[in-house]
Order: C-alpha cells, then sequence, then structure tokens
C-alpha cells in the first residue's frame, strides 16, 4: 500500500511528474488518430490506449492499489467485461449477494446463453460458498456493501476461499467506494465499479472501472475492446477532475448518511433502518473492522406503509427523487419490491450529499412532523 493518506493520492496519484506540458490539469486528448511509425502501434481510443484514458487509467490504479486499471462506458460495461475475462462456455459461478438490479439482469438475462452456470448465495455464509462449489467453477462475485439492504459479508474470507480454490474473486465496490474500503488490500482479484456514482460524484457523466493485476487487466481490456466499450476521452477527463475530491465527498456523506440514519434510528414512525454505521445492523462488527467509514446509503421503512414512504418522500426538500447515489446532491427513492427478491415495497434508499449535515437533519426532522 502506499505510504500516503488517501486525500493526497485522490489529488496526486497518478499524475505524471514533471506535469504534462507543465499544466497541473492533465489535457484532454480527443483525438482518435495517432501517427505511428510504418508498422507500429499507435493509441486508439476503443482500445483504451489514447492518452488520456491511459492517465485516467494510472489514476484508477493508484486510488484501488492496483498495478492496473481500464474505464469502462459504464459501470455495466465493467461488470460484465470483468465476468467474461474469467468465465467462458460451461463455467460457473458463484454470485454472492442480493446484487445490484443490472447486474442480477445480466446473470438471470444473458448467462445462460452465454454458457455460464451461477448460484446465488448469501455473502456472510461461508458453507454455502463451499455448498456451491463444483469442478467448473471458475468465479466468486460479491459486492462490497449491498444494494439497497446494505448488507457486509465476509469480504475477507471471501477473497481468501476464491483464492484458496483457484477461481478468481471479483467484487462491485461501488457503494463503498475505494476510501472506505480497498478490496485489493485483502486479496480481491478484480474490482469493479459504476463510476457513474461516487467516483465522479456529479451525476454529469456514465463510467465503469475495473481493476486489478496486469495480466488480468490485459485480459479484461481484451474484452472490452472486443465489445467496444471504451470510456470516452472526454469522460475520462471528467471523471479524473471529479476523482480529486473523492476523499472529501465521500467523508461529508458518511458524516450526513451518519446523521439522518441516527435520526431515524428509534424514531417512532421509523422502523428498519439500515446503516453499517449503526451499532445495531447486523455487520456493524464487520464493516468497524473493514471500513474507513461506512459510505453514503441508508436504507428505512417509515410506519403505514407505500403511502406512509410516498408521503414522506413527497415532504422532503433537499433531496431529490430520483434513483442513483453517490453523487454530491442527496437522493431519495421508494425501492420498489419486484426487482430483487424479498425487498418490502416500502423500502425507502436514501443516498446522502453533501449538503451541510444540519440542513439534512433539519428537513427530516420537518418532513417527519416533529
Ligand atoms: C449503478 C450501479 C451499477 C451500474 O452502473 P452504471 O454506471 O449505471 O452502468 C453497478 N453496480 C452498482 C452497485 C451500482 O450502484
Amino acid at each position: 500500500m502506499s505510504a500516503e493518506r488517501f486525500e493526497t493520492l485522490a489529488v496526486h496519484g497518478g499524475e505524471p511528474r514533471p506535469a504534462a506540458g507543465g499544466s497541473v490539469v492533465y489535457p484532454i486528448h480527443q483525438g482518435t488518430v495517432f501517427e505511428a511509425g510504418p508498422g507500429g502501434d499507435a493509441p486508439y481510443t476503443r482500445l483504451g490506449t489514447n492518452p488520456t484514458q491511459r492517465h485516467l487509467h494510472g489514476r484508477l490504479a493508484a486510488l484501488e492499489d492496483a498495478e492496473d486499471a481500464i474505464a469502462t462506458a459504464s459501470g455495466m460495461a465493467a461488470i460484465s467485461v470483468a465476468l467474461h475475462s474469467v468465465l467462458g462456455a460451461g463455467d460457473h459461478l458463484i454470485a454472492a449477494g442480493t446484487f445490484y438490479g443490472g447486474t442480477l439482469r445480466f446473470l438471470t438475462e444473458h448467462a445462460a446463453r452465454l454458457g455460464w452456470t451461477y448460484d446465488l448465495v448469501d455473502p456472510a455464509d461461508a458453507r454455502a460458498w463451499r455448498e456451491a462449489l463444483r469442478p467448473e467453477t471458475k468465479a466468486f462475485l460479491t459486492e462490497t456493501i449491498t444494494n439497497p439492504l446494505v448488507r457486509v459479508g465476509d469480504l475477507a474470507g471471501a477473497a481468501r476461499f476464491a483464492r484458496g480454490h483457484g477461481i478468481a474473486s471479483i467484487i462491485d465496490n461501488t457503494l463503498a467506494t475505494p476510501v472506505v474500503f480497498r478490496p485489493h488490500t485483502v486479496g480481491f482479484d478484480l474490482v469493479c465499479h459504476s463510476a457513474t456514482k461516487a467516483l465522479n460524484g456529479h451525476s454529469d457523466l456514465a463510467a465503469g472501472v475495473v481493476t486489478g493485476s496486469r495480466e488480468r487487466i490485459a485480459r479484461v481490456a481484451s474484452v472490452m475492446c472486443a465489445y467496444g466499450c471504451a470510456l470516452d476521452p472526454h469522460a475520462a477527463y471528467l471523471l479524473s477532475r471529479g476523482l480529486k475530491t473523492l476523499a472529501l465527498r465521500v467523508r461529508q456523506q458518511h458524516v450526513n448518511a451518519m446523521a439522518v440514519a441516527r435520526l431515524l434510528d428509534g424514531h417512532d414512525r421509523i422502523s428498519d433502518v439500515r446503516y453499517p454505521g449503526l451499532p445495531g445492523h447486523p455487520d456493524h462488527r464487520r464493516a468497524t473492522e473493514l471500513f474507513d467509514g461506512f459510505g453514503s446509503v441508508l436504507a428505512f421503512r417509515p410506519a403505514g406503509g407505500t403511502a406512509a414512504a410516498d408521503a414522506l418522500i413527497a415532504a422532503l426538500r433537499l433531496p431529490y427523487t430520483a434513483a442513483s447515489l453517490g453523487g454530491v446532491e442527496s437522493l431519495v427513492t421508494r425501492v420498489s419490491g419486484g426487482e430483487a427478491a424479498a425487498l418490502p415495497d416500502d423500502l425507502i434508499r436514501f443516498s446522502a450529499g453533501i449538503e451541510a449535515t444540519d440542513d439534512l437533519v433539519a428537513d427530516f426532522t420537518r418532513a417527519l412532523g416533529d
């Protein structure tokens, strides 16, 4: 691990010294055509070798404590090319988690067509992983903090399990961000992100990230080139800029999420407050051991069912009613029960932004009629 603290890495990690052209801001190379000698290899945007893309890759690798990184056109592109890089027809995947809806849909709608089989298992139950293991198992997929139920599985145990059985371990670190947890440090092979969320943080671009060893990222990059889902250089530049403030934003989100979780926890009109920072959360101890902060996302249920949930959301003035997470603006949404199994219809997800804590707490207090 680098000796520098994360705040420093977010600003300086992967930045060339001396600065390119003397500018402390790395430029956008929007061009797709580069000169090469006769027969030589030239950078090419679809391959992710445009200088602005490569600059971003170096920054991302530094932040996730990885040898290498590749940026893709979305978070789903990152997850799907990561899976393609380790699974072929006839292979089996252990999918340990409840999973982001898009990831779950990718498996349910496309895995069979690709000749992949998978088992969905509990991320915290090591016995379930062992029982799911088959001779053809090639990969283990999980999420650092599950969405929307904010569970934290046995992450170090999962990476050990995968390594011990010679299978690739892949983790979606979107909800945690490398500020909270860096999965390579406990042995995960590939780390994926929807950079659309907290890494960029400003709700103004779609991007994905995969980090890992040079060898593994070369395989991921080869799939990405074949499918043609590299990140556009202009978006790469914006993402690199967004990363500069990642540590500050995520720490303020943590403070805000914690304050709102504390207000809701124990409130007589609210039940089932789920935030790993609360001592009553089933994974609180594990999250405290593994994490630096607990992220921006919490979930809860108001007394009175879906009508009460919708009324509370309508009464809030600061958060936008929108389904994303990790941005500078607070967002609130009712998570529909249809997508993942066993979600109550009145479950509200709140993604804390970077507003003043007191203003958010006052908004919730007023909306709850206190
Ligand atoms: C949003 C999200 C994704 C998908 O990211 P896109 O950039 O929208 O493709 C994947 N995983 C998690 C946990 C997410 O929140």
